[in-house]
C-alpha cells in the first residue's frame, strides 16, 4: 500500500478524495508498478502560512515521495490535478472517457512548483438540459481544469433535469418521468459531488420573489390569478398587481410593503439556515425588466436602494443565526443603476456579480473605447446596454459606490457560442476577456452556460479554466496543448479548419443582435457552408487517429461537419429574407440533431440550441414551447 499522510480533521473528506484521485491516476500512469506502491504521499493543508480564502498549492514530487500542500483542502485537490498535468495527463472534456493518461516511468517524476490562483472565483453555472451524469461529469471536470466553483442555479436544479428527462424539444426520444423521490436522491448526489471536492457551492438566483409568495417553481407559468392576500404583495404596474406575463418568478414584489419585505427576507434566511452547505447564496430580484412596482412609496426610491435595504435585513438575520453564508448581489437590468442612498452595513458578507447579458461577443472587453456616462434611470422604461462600454459604465458606477469582492457572470457559452460554429473565435474572446479582468477590478469569472457545450470540442471552456488560474498563458500555447491531444499529429490542420469556420460565423447574428435580413450575413453563411463541404473531406483524410479519445473526437468532427452545412444553409436563407427556404433547411437541421442526440449527447444540447435559434435567431419551433 502507498503510505498516506493527511490531516485528520473535519475537512478530510476532501483530502481523502484527493488521495483516491491521485492513486487512481498514478496507477494508470505507472502501469501499477511495484515501486509505485512504496511511494510516500503527503497531502496537507498549510493553514499556518496561507489564507484559506484563495487557492494556492506547493507541489514537490520525486520517484519515492509526493508532497502536496494547499491553502485549503480544495487547493490540495487542485494541486493533485496540477501534478498529473505536469506528468502528462490531459483533461480536455468532462468524463473519464475523454481523458488522456500517458505511460511514464517512476524515476521520470520530478515536479517542484508553487503557485496561486490569479482569481478567487473560477467556475460554471448550470443551464440547458442536463442528465445527472452530465452534471456529475462536469463537477468532476472543473477542478481538473483549475476551477473552484459550481453554481447550481435556482433553489434546486429541477428545471435543468426536467429539460433533459422530458427531452424537451426532442420528440424522437421517449420522455422519462422523475419521481419526487428520485429527484431528491439526484440532488443529494450532486451535493455530495460538490462537497467531496470542496468546490464553492453557489445556489439561488431569481426564485426568491415567487418563493416568498408561496410559488415554488422557478420560470414556470401559474395557471391561476394571484389570491387577494398575495396580490397586495406584488408590484403594481399600469395600476394592476398581477403575475408578470403569468410567471411568478418573473414578478417583482412591492418592496415598500412591509409584509412583502418580511416574506422576501425570511425566505432567504430560512433557505440559508436549511442549506449550510451553500457557500454563496445568490439573492436576486425577479427576472425580466421594466416590471418594477410603480406605487407611490416605491417611486420615492430606486430599485437598487430597495435591494440594498433588503440585503441589509437578510445580513442582520444571518448574523443573528451565526451563519457565514456569502450573499451574491446582482448587477443586472434595473439593478445596473447603483443605489443613491443605501449602503451595505456588512460589506464582507457580500460579493458583487456583474452580469452583462446583453453584451456583444464580436469583441472582447479588452478592446474597449471610452466609457460613456450612465443614462438616468427611468422607471419601467429602461433599455438594456448593448455596447461593452455602456456595460462597463454601470460596473464602474457601482464600484465607486460599493467597493466589494466581485466577479463577472458571463454568457459566451450560454447562447452566443451557437453562432460560432468553429468554437475558435469564442475561445479567443474568452481568452482576451479573462486577460482583461483585473483591469475591470473583477476577481473572477463564472460562466453561465450549457454543460453540454462541446461540439466540435470543449476548447472554449477549457480556456476559461486554464486562464482563470493563470492569465499570462498565450492563446497559442493553449491551442497546441488542447488540439494536439484531441487530434494528434495533424492538430494544426484541424485548428486552422475550425478557425476558418469561425471566420464564417457570427455570434451576434445567432444571438438576435442586428437585422435578420442582411446580405453580408447571407454571404457569410453561404461561404461557410461552401468552405465546410469542400474542405472537410480533405481534412478528414489527413487524420490518423492513435488513441480512443482521438477516434471519438474524429467521429464528433464528422457529425459537426454536417451540422455546420445544414445550419449554415438555413442561416444563409434566413439572412436572405427567404423564409420559406430557411424553414425547409431549418427542418432538416432539427431532424438531424434530434435523430443523433443520443449518439452525441455529452457534446450538444439539442434543447438549448433549438431554444436559442427559435427565441433569438428567427427560426420557428415546430412544437409548443
Ligand atoms: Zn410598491
Amino acid at each position: 500500500m502507498m503510505q498516506l499522510h493527511y490531516e485528520m480533521d473535519t475537512r478530510n473528506e476532501i483530502l481523502r478524495f484527493a488521495q483516491t484521485e491521485l492513486t487512481y491516476y498514478l496507477d494508470h500512469l505507472l502501469g501499477g508498478t511495484a515501486e509505485a506502491q512504496r511511494m510516500d504521499i503527503y497531502l496537507e493543508v498549510n493553514s499556518d502560512e496561507w489564507d484559506p480564502v484563495d487557492d494556492r498549492y506547493a507541489i514537490c514530487a520525486r520517484a519515492s515521495h509526493i508532497d502536496i500542500q494547499g491553502s485549503n483542502p480544495r487547493s490540495v485537490l487542485l494541486g493533485v490535478y496540477r501534478l498529473l498535468f505536469e506528468l502528462g495527463c490531459r483533461f480536455p472534456l468532462p468524463g473519464r472517457a475523454h481523458e488522456y493518461v500517458p505511460q511514464i516511468s517512476l524515476d521520470s517524476i520530478t515536479v517542484n512548483l508553487k503557485e496561486s490562483a490569479a482569481f478567487r472565483h473560477r467556475g460554471v453555472c448550470i443551464e440547458g438540459a442536463d442528465s445527472l451524469e452530465n452534471i456529475l461529469a462536469h463537477i468532476d471536470w472543473l477542478p481538473k481544469i483549475g476551477c473552484n466553483s459550481f453554481f447550481l442555479q435556482h433553489l434546486e436544479p429541477e428545471a435543468f433535469l426536467d429539460n433533459w428527462y422530458s427531452h424537451k424539444y426532442n420528440p424522437k426520444l421517449v420522455p422519462e418521468e422523475l419521481s419526487n423521490n428520485r429527484k431528491q436522491q439526484i440532488y443529494q448526489e450532486i451535493n455530495r459531488a460538490i462537497a467531496c471536492r470542496g468546490l464553492l457551492h453557489h445556489r439561488g438566483g431569481h426564485g426568491w420573489t415567487s418563493q416568498a409568495i408561496g410559488f415554488h417553481h422557478a420560470c414556470v407559468r401559474s395557471g391561476q390569478k394571484p389570491s387577494a392576500s398575495v396580490q397586495r404583495l406584488l408590484a403594481e404596474i399600469d395600476g394592476r398587481r398581477e403575475y408578470w406575463n403569468g410567471v411568478p418568478s418573473n414578478t417583482n414584489l412591492c418592496y415598500s410593503e412591509p409584509d412583502a419585505r418580511r416574506a422576501f427576507e425570511e425566505t432567504v434566511v430560512q433557505y440559508a439556515q436549511a442549506h449550510p452547505n451553500v457557500d454563496y447564496l445568490h439573492v436576486w430580484l425577479a427576472d425580466e425588466y421594466n416590471n418594477i412596482c410603480e406605487c407611490d412609496q416605491c417611486r420615492a426610491t430606486t430599485p437598487s436602494d430597495q435591494y440594498i435595504s433588503l440585503l441589509n435585513g437578510i445580513d442582520a438575520q444571518l448574523t443573528a443565526s451565526g451563519l457565514s453564508t456569502h450573499i451574491v448581489l446582482l448587477l443586472y437590468q434595473e439593478l445596473l443603476w447603483p443605489p443613491i442612498k443605501e449602503k451595505l452595513n456588512n460589506p464582507s458578507r457580500f460579493t458583487l456579480m456583474f452580469a452583462p447579458i446583453s453584451r456583444t461577443f464580436s469583441r472582447s472587453y479588452s478592446q474597449r473605447g471610452s466609457i460613456p456616462p450612465i443614462p438616468p434611470y427611468v422607471r419601467n422604461k429602461i433599455e438594456l446596454p448593448h455596447s461593452l462600454e455602456e456595460n462597463i459604465a454601470f460596473l464602474e458606477a457601482w464600484q465607486k459606490q460599493c467597493p466589494l469582492d466581485s466577479f463577472i457572470y458571463d454568457y459566451p457559452l450560454g447562447r452566443a457560442h451557437y453562432g460560432d460554429l468553429g468554437y475558435h473565435h469564442i475561445a479567443q474572446i474568452i481568452w482576451q476577456d479573462i486577460r482583461g479582468l483585473r483591469e475591470l477590478g473583477l476577481n473572477g469569472y463564472i460562466s453561465c452556460q450549457e454543460l453540454r457545450a462541446a461540439s466540435p470540442n470543449a476548447f472554449p471552456e477549457y480556456v476559461i479554466g486554464r486562464m482563470l488560474w493563470n492569465p499570462s498563458q498565450s492563446f497559442e500555447t493553449l491551442e497546441e496543448e488542447y488540439y494536439s491531444v484531441l487530434y494528434g499529429v495533424h492538430w494544426q490542420e484541424i485548428c486552422s479548419y475550425l478557425t476558418t469556420i469561425s471566420k464564417y460565423s457570427s455570434c451576434d447574428y445567432f444571438n438576435g443582435i442586428g437585422p435578420r435580413q442582411d446580405p453580408s450575413m447571407e454571404d457569410l453563411w453561404k461561404q461557410g457552408e461552401l468552405f465546410v463541404s469542400r474542405n472537410y473531406p480533405h481534412v478528414r483524410n489527413l487524420l490518423h487517429t492513435q488513441t480512443p479519445l482521438q477516434n471519438q473526437m474524429v467521429s464528433l468532427l464528422d457529425y459537426h461537419a454536417k451540422y455546420c452545412t445544414l445550419l449554415m444553409r438555413a442561416l444563409s436563407a434566413l439572412a436572405a429574407g427567404d423564409n420559406q427556404t430557411a424553414n425547409l433547411h431549418w427542418i432538416n437541421f432539427m431532424e438531424y440533431i434530434r435523430n443523433a442526440e443520443l449518439d452525441f449527447q455529452p457534446y450538444l444540447d439539442v434543447y438549448r440550441v433549438l431554444e436559442v435559434a427559435t427565441k433569438y435567431t428567427g427560426f420557428s419551433l415546430d412544437m409548443p414551447r
